[in-house]
Formats: C-alpha cells, structure tokens, sequence
C-alpha cells in the first residue's frame, strides 16, 4: 500500500531538480567558500548565485541577505538583535521560533495582536497602536503555518511605513510556494525556509534592509559578512538553488481544488469543522476539527492507514500538548482538541480522492 505524505507544512520531499542538485555535488564535493583555491572559488560562487536569486525572488536589491540554518535562526538573528526597549507588536498564533525569542528578550514592551475566531489579524488594531506609540517593530507571518491563513501583508506594511515602524515578515510557509514580493518599502526584514517547498532542510536566510542593527549571535570565522559565522552550507545551497530559478508556483496553486474536494467530504461525511479564514489561505492547506475526537487520535488512526497527517505543528509534535496556536484560539475545548491539519503538495495536483477517502473510511468508521 502506497503511503500518502500530507505533511508539506512541516517539510517538503525534495523536488527532483533539487535532488539531481544535491547527488551533483556530493559526487564533485564543493570546498570551503573561504578557501582562495579553485574548489573554494567554486563555492563562493555558489554561495553567491543563491544570494542573488534569493534577492531576485523578493524584488529587492537593497538590504543584505544573511543565510542560517533555517528560518527558526533567521527569527532567532532578527528578534534577538532588536533593542530591549524596542516595542514589539505580534500574534500569539506567531511561530515558536518568534515567540520564545521574544518572551526570553526580557523587558521586551509586546503589545499582542488578538486573532479572531477565523485566526484572521486585524491591520486596525496594529494601527491603533501604531498611532500612539511612535517607534516599534511588527512582527507578522506572511502564512500561518497551521492553520494556513495568509495575512494582508500589504495592508499591515502600509501601517508600517505611514508610522515608521519596523516590519518583520516571516515567510517561510509562502516563499517558494506563492512567491513574496517583500519590495513594499513598509517591510524591513523577511525570513525564509529551505524546506517548505522542495528545497533541504538546515538552509535558511535573513534578508534585512539595515545589517547595522543585526547583533550577531555566532561568533567565530565571521564569514556572512560577520552577522553568522559558521562554514555556510553550501551542498544546501547548491539543493536551494533550482528551487529558486524555477518555483512552481502554479502547482501549488492548483492544490486548492483537491483541498476544498476533501474538506467538503470531510464535514459530509465525519461532520468535520473547517477552521481558519477559508477565502484567504494557503490553497494547500486544511486544518479542521473532528467532533468528538481527539486529534491524536485521528492522527494514529490515519497512521496505521498509510496517511501522514499532523496535528499541531511538528515542531511541538511529540508532545500530547495542545499546539499554542489552537490554545490561543477562542474556541471551546471540544475543537481545539479535535483539530488536525492536513497539508497537500505539488505531487498532489491530480490526487484521485477517491482512494484517499477510503483511507479515511477505514480509519474514522
Ligand atoms: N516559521 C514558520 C511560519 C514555519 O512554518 C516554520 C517551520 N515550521 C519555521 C518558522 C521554522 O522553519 P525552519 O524549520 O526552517 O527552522
């Protein structure tokens, strides 16, 4: 029986131009970017042909790009540079790799932004507080990544820059699937993720429009312009690559007819309820609560079907604790702890349902 990977928010298989990329270079090994030497020459070359598609891929040309080893460093990088004293607007439905920054950045003043039943944030209530207090930094994901909401950058970036406040944009569920274009001058730094859309883990960036506020917080050889030492990781980089030159975003597009299908079957048939802002999220994602279930529980069941779903984020995963973005819902206890997410990618696009259907069958009857 062929298993079903309905995970894509946590990871993304490797595409196959990224694999081909991949066994290129591990079968003629790149050398060390710092080296002066051919081998070290062809990887800074590298190194800086991914920096340049990455720019290329925002619209920006200004700023610096900083690669990490992910977005969870990237966050890490941005939030930990920021002045104590720096008011911070943001979510608690943010990723953990905003939030625990933030509340470990004792003194932080953090005014929070309530989402809505829907997970929906409102850009007049960060204006309200934009109005009165003059200097902050907002931080904002362009997508959440459970519930699948996509946030109006647009709107919160325009408050941003009548205001002359900072913006933070984490990006790591949209970049590569939907495209950003961060050119909106309201938005002063972005966050990006190797692994969201086919491309390898344990790669990330930091694009940031002034470097003379980063505070490093790894010391050593000082290489990224010193704002990340650590030999970068340039087979990653190599993999990041055509994922960058060719994004498809048309396929992850399309997947919104094969999750909008499932998820009306899923509230015929198991009386599911939806969750999340339904006209603007990301097209692959499904999150949904079942009633009377505990989301461990459909998890496990899918499990011994052959499925792969999640509930919660994976990064809390392992934990039978509710996921922070479902405890900071104002929902009852019932859909909360009912609530999984379901997540589509490219290989995906002509799903015959059918057969997936019987596998929930199988599972919930
Ligand atoms: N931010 C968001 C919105 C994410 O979805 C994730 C991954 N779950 C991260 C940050 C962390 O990404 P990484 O695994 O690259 O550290």
């Amino acid at each position: 029986m062929n298993r079903y990977y309905l995970d894509h928010n946590a990871s993304s298989p490797l595409r196959t131009d990224v694999r081909a990329a991949l066994s290129t270079y591990v079968n003629d090994p790149l050398g060390n970017p710092g080296g002066v030497h051919w081998h070290g020459q062809r990887a800074r070359a590298l190194v800086e042909r991914v920096r340049r598609l990455l720019r290329q891929s925002i619209g920006r040309s200004d700023g610096r790009v900083v690669f990490t080893s992910g977005a969870t460093e990237a966050n890490n990088l941005l939030l930990k540079s920021l002045p104590t004293e720096t008011v911070v607007v943001c979510s608690r439905i943010e990723h953990a790799s905003v939030l625990e920054p933030l509340l470990d950045h004792s003194g932080t003043p953090i005014h929070w932004l309530e989402a809505d039943p829907d997970g929906r944030l409102d850009p007049d209530g960060f204006a309200r507080v934009a109005r009165v207090v003059r200097e902050g930094c907002l931080v904002l994901m362009a997508a959440n990544n459970e519930l699948g909401n996509l946030n109006d950058v647009t709107a919160f970036a325009n408050v941003c820059l009548e205001f002359g406040w900072d913006m933070h944009v984490d990006a790591a569920q949209v970049h590569g699937r939907l495209g950003f274009d961060a050119s909106h001058p309201g938005i002063t730094s972005v966050t990006f993720s190797g692994h969201k859309a086919g491309g390898p883990p344990g790669v990330g960036a930091l694009w940031v429009a002034n470097e003379k506020r980063l505070r490093p917080q790894m010391e050593g050889g000082s290489q990224e312009m010193g704002y990340r030492s650590g030999t970068e990781n340039v087979l990653a980089l190599a993999g990041w690559e055509p994922l960058l030159a060719h994004p498809d975003e048309q396929s992850w597009q399309s997947l919104a007819a094969v999750r909008d299908e499932l998820e009306r079957w899923l509230e015929q048939t198991f009386g599911a309820r939806a969750n999340g802002d339904l006209q603007r999220r990301l097209p692959n994602t499904l999150h949904c609560s079942f009633p009377d279930r505990d989301a461990e529980e459909v998890v496990m069941a899918l499990d011994l079907e052959q499925v792969s779903i999640s509930a919660g984020s994976a990064c809390t995963a392992g934990s039978q604790e509710l996921s922070h973005v479902l405890r900071a819902m104002p929902w009852d206890d019932a859909r909360r702890r009912g609530g999984v997410r379901i997540s589509f990618g490219p290989e995906h696009v002509d799903l015959r349902l059918e057969f997936l259907k019987q596998r929930f069958m199988d599972a919930l009857k």
